[in-house]
């Protein structure tokens, strides 16, 4: 991949007129903090631009992001914009939802991401950096350290934590930390945003994540952990992808197990699946890549078909395959 350098957000704005910006599909805590900070910052600092948002509706616990009411919903929009900015995903492929048409269709794509998967950037202009911690920390490099204000802060530091599961995965470099502590001298209350948006769970997600713990199982001599809600299970407790938040970080914590696998089912015969890996001998990535998904060496994610005991064991024979 070619040596990128920050794009200054500013400049790539000059003459746009109208501006839109999106992220992924079930939007997590990374792909909401990067794309409402960069809705903030040209809100507060380009307001001539007429700048629109576009999401899956955001789980209630990014409530507390400043103008998050003011999200759209892309399926509702018809319009050529003259710049798009795609954060925290590809911008080819289905992951963009809704909002692929209103892309396909503007002037100008600004791509900010760090995703192994997005091979070279698929924008007209990128910023792709697998080496980052996550969509927040790039984005943050693209903007003018002065034009930040606390509730841009509070935005960006709700993605860094959440894709580095609070500053512990191996994502985590010097220059995360530094932008952590940068953050929170912004002075919004990190310590009740940490519990509030990462720990604190429903008491739905609660039941759910003993059914799934209670009936986990495990793979290849114990080096594979895995747990899944079916469609029907799903269904009877009106469960949705945002009560899943979590589950396959649980999984991980198996003692003997490098990699955790967690799906649910999205419909009938299809499951959406996690998998984290805590070696370098097997990169999720690569093993979801194989069935069309992406993500991280070791966070990655994959709709696919099948039975749970089917998926498995498709999954199971690559990561096999993985261990030298
Ligand atoms: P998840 O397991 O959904 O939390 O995703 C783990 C990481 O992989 C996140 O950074 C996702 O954005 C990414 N990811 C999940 N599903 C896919 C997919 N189908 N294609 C590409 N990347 C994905
Ligand atoms: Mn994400
Ligand atoms: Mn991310």
């Amino acid at each position: 991949m070619q040596k990128m350098t920050r794009i200054d957000l500013i400049t790539e704005l000059k003459s746009a007129k109208s501006v839109g910006i999106t992220g992924h599909i079930r939007p997590d805590g990374d792909c909401v903090g990067s794309t409402m900070a960069l809705y903030l910052y040209i809100k507060k600092n380009l307001p001539e631009i007429d700048t629109h948002i576009y999401l899956e509706k955001p789980p209630a616990i990014y409530d507390c992001i400043k103008d998050i009411d003011r999200v759209e919903d892309a399926s509702l929009c018809d319009r050529e914009f003259d710049v798009f900015i795609v954060a925290d995903v590809t911008v080819t492929g289905d992951r963009t939802g809704e909002a692929g048409k209103l892309i396909d269709k503007s002037k100008k794509v600004i791509n900010i991401d760090h995703h192994i998967t997005n091979k070279d950037g698929s924008g007209d202009v990128n910023y792709v950096i697998p080496e980052a911690s996550s969509a927040c920390e790039l984005v943050y490099d693209c903007f003018e350290e002065e034009l930040i204000d606390v509730e841009i802060a509070k935005a960006l530091y709700i993605g860094v934590i959440h894709d580095t599961g609070v500053l512990q995965y191996s994502n985590v470099s010097k220059k995360t930390l530094e932008l952590a502590g940068k953050l929170i001298t912004y002075g919004f209350d990190f310590s009740k945003l940490i519990d509030e948006t990462f720990y604190q769970k429903t008491f739905l997600q609660t039941k759910l994540l003993g059914k799934v713990l209670s009936e986990c199982v495990l793979f290849l001599d114990g080096r594979v952990s895995a747990g899944h809600l079916t469609f029907e299970d799903m269904q009877a407790n009106h469960a949705t992808s945002e009560d899943m938040d979590g589950i396959v970080n649980q999984l991980r914590f198996v003692k003997g197990a490098d990699v955790a696998v967690f799906m649910y089912g999205i419909s009938e015969g299809t499951y959406k699946a996690s998998l984290r890996s805590s070696t370098d001998d097997v990169d999720v990535s690569k093993v979801c890549a194989l069935f069309g998904g992406g993500g991280h060496k070791r966070a990655a994610g994959v709709t696919i078909d099948g039975t749970f005991e089917e998926i498995m064991t498709k999954l199971v024979n690559e990561i096999e395959k993985q261990y030298a």
